[in-house]
């Protein structure tokens, strides 16, 4: 069954069975073989429309196996299957010795191609009733579940059916997902993106809430979501029929993903589609207290006239940006229990095990606080000290286990700053502005600062914050604070929506919208973060000579930016490229652009640069060899801090010195704070 040529209006496998694997494979070998982002959607597309039409409970089950996972990303559930296992099983299978099964390792490396290559030879007399979607999925939940006394065994005994039974290709992908290596470029987006093009194409067929006539689309053949690779985009054109389409296509991708970010958990987004289409989705599959939605992200500022800039001088607040570990507390009362409490991470790992002295914190608010009934908040867990309750660095707080952490264990207390309420009693304060989230959650969640702090108890805490209506020196003082308190800088958060901000991209002008609202998985413009390493993170200043330049693109349209910054080598008597520069303001007076910087000779002088750290660089040959034997040292994030008319290019930093800087960083360890993987 080829999905690429697959007529939609025919079931692709025997119309009475469950869906079979080889479908999916199928659908695989095509992902595996393409690199083009329009291809891969529409055979994803096609593949689900098939699913939901001709057997919905492979739905499920298929979208697991597509995105190489089992259960959703904050409940992990892991296959536990070593490599030794899999190469048993195929050895007893194929009845290859293990010296020619180590040949075929060598020759290829991937497990799944050594299956494929070792089940080729052999010849199976009786035919084994054809592998199905539901069954291999089934059959790796029996594999993760497994626990205790002779489990590698049992799972052996598990591979071994499959392999039995997978014919062809069905063998390759079998291994590889149980090796978690699918190599499919099968992504979130992209399985999301084909899910809501495939329920606008195909509404499943009985759903038990009926669906209102205008999203029961009949979809002519030639509107199959372009089948061939090289279709192109989808681009409007003359048909109103065909536009109407991709429409309903942007307006279903997006109610889709926006429900997956509030709720990442594939079971209760299929059966919520199964039960009703799209229609009405995000009230079946809503936000719900105990299942972590993706962060808001913040964008990164390099100052505080960037800031001021960009936010168009709209009213916002500062905080404190602390140095410690984001934690998305999720609470409820429990009639004739303790309150259930929940941790997740940035990432939607659950913490609550490591942090037992905030689920006591929490279970005591609402004792504090009796009105509260459930709730969801962000917040940022730190270190702080028993003595004065001063932050402590994220260090002092990772050295905490990540599991079965005991209250009588803990050494270091914590406090939890809490910056934003998602939800609180039924009601979800997602679209409402930041400032009313902040008011609600300044006055129904009361601080919790006990005189004197033990290890093991936890405080709770808002966050450190200033207004911008306090005015410009207020804010810059508060900058000031923050760094001095430990903290990585300040987010800067836009208080109430704005209908129209001027953006300048590209080289033009526009005006849009900016929502203050809680914006799940993006990284917003209404959070802008401002990091000490990004504005003074070398103590020193280097002195660089600027020797080419970009022309200026948007709001540097009319500027030289980014300007290509040198340092001497004494050792070859000439000037070395290190980093670009952003910041250097100079009105560009030479209408130029190319890609290649051009070479500015009437600027040979010498500028102070701040940056915040120095890197070992792929491209750049600044002081190569005297850290690395491949590769050069670079500046990240140079600032422009002063032309120095004093003195002259020869003088300028040297690579000798660049790379003593650099040692002298490391020995400080420098880069070792930062919670999370950030960008
Ligand atoms: P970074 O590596 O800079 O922490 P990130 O990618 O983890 O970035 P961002 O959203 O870009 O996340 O930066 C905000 C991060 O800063 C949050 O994830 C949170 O952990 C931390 N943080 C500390 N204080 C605050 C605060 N007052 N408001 C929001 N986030 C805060």
């Amino acid at each position: 069954v080829d999905p690429l040529v697959y007529p939609i209006h025919e079931c692709p496998w025997p119309v009475t069975s469950p869906a079979p694997y080889s479908f999916l494979v199928h659908t695989l070998t095509v992902l595996v073989n393409t690199r083009s982002r329009i291809a891969i959607l529409d055979v994803l597309t096609n593949t689900l429309r098939c699913l939901i039409l001709y057997h919905p409970t492979s739905l499920l089950p298929a979208l697991y196996l597509l995105s190489n996972s089992l259960s959703p990303a904050y409940s992990p559930l892991e296959l536990g299957i070593g490599a030794s296992v899999i190469s048993r099983a195929i050895r007893h299978v194929s009845g290859l010795t293990s010296g020619a099964l180590r040949r075929l390792y060598n020759s290829s490396g991937d497990p799944g191609d050594v299956a494929f290559e070792a089940k080729s030879n052999v010849r199976t007399l009786v035919a084994h009733p054809p592998l199905l979607i539901e069954d291999v999925y089934q059959s790796m939940l029996k594999i993760a579940y497994i626990k205790g006394q002779g489990t590698a065994r049992q799972k052996q005994s598990i591979v071994e059916r499959l392999l039995v039974a997978a014919r062809g290709e069905e063998t390759r992908f079998l291994v590889r997902t149980l090796s978690q290596n699918l190599r499919v470029g099968a992504v979130r987006t992209s399985i999301l993106t084909a899910l809501a093009r495939a329920l606008v194409l195909s509404p499943p067929p009985n759903p038990s809430i009926p669906i209102p006539s205008d999203s029961s689309l009949h979809v002519t053949p030639h509107f199959v979501v372009s089948i061939q690779p090289s279709s192109g985009k989808q681009k409007k054109n003359n048909d109103p029929q065909h536009n109407e389409l991709l429409l309903k296509f942007a307006n279903a991708e997006a109610l889709v993903k926006q429900v997956y970010v509030q709720h990442p958990n594939y079971d209760h987004i299929v059966a919520g589609v199964i039960a009703g289409g799209l229609d009405g989705l995000p009230t079946r599959v809503p936000l719900t207290v105990g299942i972590p939605l993706h962060p808001t992200l913040g964008s990164p500022a390099r100052s505080l006239d960037e800031i001021y800039e960009r936010l168009n001088d709209m009213p916002f607040t500062a905080e404190f940006k602390y140095d410690g570990q984001r934690a998305q507390i999720h609470a409820s009362k429990v009639v004739g229990g303790f309150p259930s409490v929940h941790i997740f991470s940035r990432h939607l790992e659950n913490m609550t095990d490591k942090y037992p002295d905030v689920v006591s914190l929490v279970r005591s608010m609402f004792a504090k606080a009796s009105y509260l009934q459930s709730f969801i908040i962000d917040s940022e867990i730190v270190a702080i000290d028993p003595d004065d309750g001063g932050l402590r660095s994220f260090q002092d707080l990772s050295n905490r286990a990540r599991k079965d952490v005991e209250i009588r264990d803990i050494k270091v207390p914590v406090c939890v700053f809490a910056f934003d309420l998602m939800y609180l009693d039924g009601e979800i304060f997602l679209e409402r502005s930041f400032r009313e989230r902040r008011e609600l959650l300044r006055t129904r969640f009361p601080a919790l600062t006990p005189a004197s702090v033990e290890p093991g108890t936890a405080l709770f805490a808002h966050v450190n914050s200033c207004e911008s209506s306090q005015g410009r020196k207020c804010i810059e003082a508060f900058w000031k604070e923050a760094v001095e308190s430990r903290c990585e800088g300040l987010m800067i958060k836009l208080l109430d929506n704005v209908e129209n901000i001027t953006t300048h991209h590209s080289g033009k002008t526009r005006k849009r919208p900016l929502p203050a609202t809680y914006e799940p998985d993006k990284r917003t413009s209404a959070w802008l973060k401002l990091k000490k390493d990004y504005v003074d993170g070398l103590g020193d200043t280097l002195d660089l000579v600027p020797v080419g330049a970009w022309h200026g693109n948007g709001r540097k349209a009319g500027w030289w930016s980014p300007v290509l910054l040198a340092v001497w080598d004494p050792t070859k008597d000439r000037l070395i490229a290190v980093c670009k520069c952003m910041s250097g303001k100079i009105h560009c007076t030479i209408t130029y652009a190319a890609s290649n910087p051009t070479f500015i000779s009437s600027l040979v002088k010498v500028w102070e640069i701040r940056g915040a750290d120095i890197t070992l660089s792929p491209v750049s040959l600044a002081a190569l060899g005297q850290v690395s034997s491949t590769r050069g040292l670079s500046l990240r994030f140079p600032r422009f801090v002063r032309v120095r008319e004093d003195t002259r290019p020869e003088h300028a930093s040297t690579t000798q010195f660049l790379a003593q800087m650099y040692r002298d960083q490391q020995s400080r360890g420098k880069g070792t704070t930062g919670a999370d993987d950030g960008d």
